[in-house]
């Protein structure tokens, strides 16, 4: 459940390894409607809009 609209997801990295926390702002997300997060290495992690099509299928 979003209460304030942010979110913390942890994503390892499947390149480097490294396990990353972003927020993910659902407000911000639709403004923009995409978010890409990236790793440290230069890697592309995820596509928020992926996740939006998850978290609307638990709904
Ligand atoms: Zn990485």
């Amino acid at each position: 459940m979003f209460i304030n609209g942010c979110k913390t997801i942890l994503i390892r990295c499947r390149f480097c390894g490294r396990l990353r926390k972003y927020e993910l702002n659902v407000f911000k997300l639709m403004e923009n409607n995409k978010i890409e997060y990236k790793c440290k290495c230069g890697e592309t992690n995820i596509a928020i809009k992926k996740i939006m099509a998850e978290v609307s299928k638990l709904k």
